[in-house]
This record gives C-alpha cells, structure tokens and sequence, in this order.
C-alpha cells in the first residue's frame, strides 16, 4: 500500500494556554490536491507550520511521507510558498537566481542525486515565467514579480508535496491563471501533492479535488462530490453557499 503523504491523528496545538486546534485528524495520499479553507484565525497556518515541521503538536502524531515529522530533515520532498513575503529586506543585495538557489539548500536528495544548481534554478524561473529577471536584485522587483520568485524557490527542489498559503493575492488576473495552470499540470503531469491555502471558498472547488474546512477541528474534509451531497454540510453552510462552494452546478 503506498505511504500516506501526510498522516495526522488526533492532533491538538495551544498558544498561551489558548486551543487554537482541536483534534485534527486527516490524510493526505500521493495525487491530491487539497483546497484548504477557513474563517480568519481558524487555525490554518497553524497546521501548516505544524505539518513543516516548525512547531510541534500538544497531542497527537504527524506523519510525513511515513516518517515522523522532527523538522526540516527532509526539506527538499516540500515546497512552501509562505504567504507573507514582506519579511523579506528589499535592500538585501540578491539576485533572483540566488533566492531562488535557496530552496535547494537544504535539499538531503539533490546531495545525493548530484544535480546542477544552475539548471534547476533555470528550469524553475522557467517555470514561473521569469527567466528574463535572474539578475534581477530581488528589492528592485514588483510584489507580483517577487511573489514568482518565492513560488520559484519553492519549485526548485522538484517538491513530492507543494504548500502554498494564499499564493496569489499579489499577482494580476494573467498571472494568477498562469500559476492555477501551473499548479494543474504540476498536480496532473508529475502528480506533485499540493496544499493551497485560500480564502477563495467560491474558486477552490475549481482547481482543487478535495476541500478541508477548518475551523478549529476538521469541518469536512473529502471531495467536493462528498461536500455537495453531504446533508450535515447543507445545515452548516445552507444549499446555496454549498453549491456555490462544490463547483459542481452552472
Ligand atoms: P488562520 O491561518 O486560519 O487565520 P492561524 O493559525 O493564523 O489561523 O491562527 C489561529 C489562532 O491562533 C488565531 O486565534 C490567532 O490569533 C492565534 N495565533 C496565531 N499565531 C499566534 C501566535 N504566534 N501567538 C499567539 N496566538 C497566535
């Protein structure tokens, strides 16, 4: 049987003595692609720090790739595109190829498969349609163009699972079906496993094949076939925000 991309089991994560989740159970297989929604502060980038590593549960186990979670040990099998990039000092003197080499840092299997940097950098600046802007200082670009250099970064290692935390709310209209097509052909071609944060509930049901709706604990979670026959789901959300939601009538 294959392994599971991501397993969690009865997991609970607490600020200050604050539950902000509350035994949050879900798998993950190899293929999915996850639109992961919720109301403000309902524990979304919690779980994905959670599920990189960078804060551990209370209670509970994470799995990843079978292996439990203890970090960034196997950092190249993730990408992460976080959703704020304004950390970022836009007077530090780098290149879009050199931020975009960062992904590949800490990367155990590109050590051992021996690839070329230089070729992964171009081949993901490729992919994001920023070739032209590699020796680019990254401070002298616009949000949307920085945004594409940070999906790039996190491109570059050839991810198994890509997470994205509300990706696109700085590229214009092009761009942003650009990166749902990229994200499509990355999901279908390579069957690359994607989690996509968004607040886009009326959209994610598009692009995305299974919904997880948090709100502390696991509203639902399956696909959006499940959510739109789901009886429980009609009383929590009404039929019409339901369908709106499922995607699946004109
Ligand atoms: P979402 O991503 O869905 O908006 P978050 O995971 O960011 O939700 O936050 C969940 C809850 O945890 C919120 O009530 C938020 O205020 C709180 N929270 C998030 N980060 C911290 C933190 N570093 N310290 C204290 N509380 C936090």
């Amino acid at each position: 049987m294959p392994v599971d991309v991501i397993a969690i089991e009865g997991i609970s994560y607490s600020y200050g003595g604050i539950e902000v989740l509350s035994d949050v159970s879900f798998s993950m297989q190899r293929g999915d692609y996850i639109g992961l929604v919720g109301p403000n502060g309902s524990g979304k980038s919690t779980l994905i720090r959670l599920i990189l590593g960078l804060v551990s549960p209370a209670r509970g186990s994470i799995r990843i790739f079978g292996l439990p979670n203890t970090g960034f040990r196997d950092r190249g099998r993730i990408g992460y595109v976080p959703q704020k990039i304004n950390f970022f000092n836009p007077h530090f003197p780098s290149t879009v190829a050199e931020v975009v080499g960062l992904g590949l840092v800490n990367d155990s299997r590109r050590k051992t498969a021996g690839g070329s940097t230089g070729q992964a950098v171009e081949h993901a600046l490729d992919l994001v349609g920023i070739s032209h802007l590699r020796k680019t200082l990254i401070g002298d670009l616009s949000g949307g163009q920085q945004q594409r250099v940070f999906i790039a970064r996190a491109l570059v290692s050839n991810p198994e699972l890509l997470i994205l935390d509300e990706p696109t709310t700085a590229l214009d209209p092009e761009t942003r079906d650009n990166f749902f097509n990229l994200l499509h052909q990355l999901n279908h071609a390579n069957r690359v496993s994607i989690i996509l944060v968004t607040h886009d509930i009326g959209s994610i049901g598009a692009f995305a094949s299974k919904l997880l709706y948090l709100d502390k604990k696991v509203v639902f979670y399956g696909s959006f076939d499940e959510f739109c026959l789901s009886a429980h789901m009609t009383s929590v959300f009404g039929p019409s925000s339901q369908h709106i939601i499922c995607h699946k009538h004109g």
